[in-house]
């Protein structure tokens, strides 16, 4: 089926609260990956984003919504046509953390909330991802009320409607709700024809620099490997602008840390491309969208274990500058997500507080706080533009809090 694949054009996130169902959603959607994959490299590198691709299509002489299905044959035998492709980010099930959320939207076009329609409505983290989407700007929104197939009518008409008063005057508020049961593969048509029009292909210029955020680093080589089979480095994450080719030169930034006489310092890396998969294939150009994955010159040892995951690659002298300090614009949410909602103190002086800039989490001292603004001193330096967004963390008893969202000056 090789010759229908296309490069993914836009990046879905699967959202809400652990085990309602994002993964099994994902594997409806996709078929199982790694059956699609055998090739160890491109198995390896997939698996490790944490993504799986899909391929809506759609039969012709069908009415809507029955037309809308990611199978290429109909059920009268003829081939379906294909919309487009697209690349569903699975959000990590059992983090605590909301950076890694946060970090993964930022690669976001568009969400699907899923909500089980076995529980009560928000749980923790469907409140918490909603928040993330708002704050992070990800407006085109499908909710899934999932596990259809436990509840009788009357539930699922309950749970519906506490969906529709927990998104009011939230960014979904207008998003559609569609009953699904992802295990079951019920309505994955009328989830597909509203993915289809809620999330639409973002307008890209292939023509600009080229701009990949760095999500995930890995070393795909096998322990043991000898020196002439010794792969290159892989770098996983999205392009939002530009295109890459093999054989290109690439900086990443901040790099790498170098220590020369006692000193520490930040330097970007420079190599080469050497191979490019988009999706579940090998490409000579990759495009904006979708997840990819980077084959480089690089050292193995450099990129694994994610050494390299929140840099900024693209093409040598393009990037943005390197903060190991930074000035921003603070807004802080009035209370804290969750439970126990507290409200939440203005930012002091001196404390740490966790950011999310792009791909990037790092930890930072404030040196100076004003009402509305602060300065941050961070550990590990960041490559942002000014105007970047960022997720302001505050250690609330054992865990990282969302507090507020910045805005690099
Ligand atoms: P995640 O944590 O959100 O990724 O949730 P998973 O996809 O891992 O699903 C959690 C559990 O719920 C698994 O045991 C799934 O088989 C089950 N599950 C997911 N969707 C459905 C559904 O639509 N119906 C039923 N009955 N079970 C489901
Ligand atoms: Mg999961």
């Amino acid at each position: 089926a090789t010759e229908t694949h296309q490069q993914p054009e836009v990046n879905i996130g699967l959202v809400g609260h652990v085990d309602h169902g994002k993964t099994t959603l994902v594997q409806a959607l996709s078929g199982s990956w790694t059956d699609q994959h055998s090739e160890e490299m491109k198995r390896g590198i997939s698996i490790r984003l944490g993504y799986a691709d899909a391929t809506f299509r759609k039969c012709p002489g069908v009415d809507e919504p029955e037309a809308f299905t990611v199978e290429e044959t109909c059920p009268d035998g003829s081939e379906s046509d294909v919309l487009r492709t697209v690349s569903f980010v699975d959000a990590p099930g059992h983090e605590t953390l909301m950076a890694t959320m946060l970090s993964g939207a930022a690669l976001m076009d568009g969400a699907v909330l899923v909500v089980s329609a076995t529980e009560e409505v928000p749980q923790a983290q469907t409140e918490e991802h909603l928040m993330a989407l708002d704050i992070i700007g990800v407006e085109n929104i499908v909710i899934a009320q999932n596990k259809i197939d436990l509840v009788d009518r009357e539930q699922a008409v309950r749970n519906h409607e506490q969906i529709q008063e927990f998104v009011a005057g939230t960014v979904a508020e207008d998003a559609p709700i569609v009953p699904v049961s992802a295990q079951q593969e019920v309505n994955m048509d009328l989830l597909i024809d509203a993915i289809e029009r809620e999330v639409p292909t973002p307008d890209r210029e292939a023509s600009d620099a080229a701009r990949m955020f760095v999500a995930r680093s890995f070393d795909i080589n096998r322990p043991g490997t000898t020196w002439e089979d010794l792969k290159g480095g892989v770098v996983g994450g999205s392009l939002v602008d530009g295109t890459l080719e093999a054989d290109e030169e690439i900086e990443l930034r901040p790099g790498r840390e170098v220590e020369e006489g006692g000193q520490t310092e930040w330097r970007p890396i420079t190599t080469e491309v050497r191979s490019l998969q988009a999706g579940s294939q090998s490409v000579d150009v990759a495009t904006p969208g979708g997840l990819l994955g980077v084959g480089t010159g690089l050292d193995p040892s450099l990129t694994k274990g994610d050494a390299l995951a929140g840099q900024v690659a693209g093409e040598p002298g393009t990037l943005p500058p390197t903060h190991e300090a930074f000035e921003m614009d603070v807004e802080l949410l009035d209370r804290v997500v969750g439970e126990d909602g507290d409200e939440i103190e203005e930012i002091s002086t001196g404390e740490p507080l966790m950011l999310t800039v792009g791909t990037a989490t790092t930890v930072g001292a404030v040196t100076s706080a004003r009402s509305g603004e602060c300065e941050v001193s961070l550990k590990r330096p960041v490559c942002a533009e000014p105007g970047s967004k960022i997720a302001i963390n505050r250690r609330v008893g054992a865990r990282w809090r969302l507090i507020g969202i910045g805005t690099l000056k």
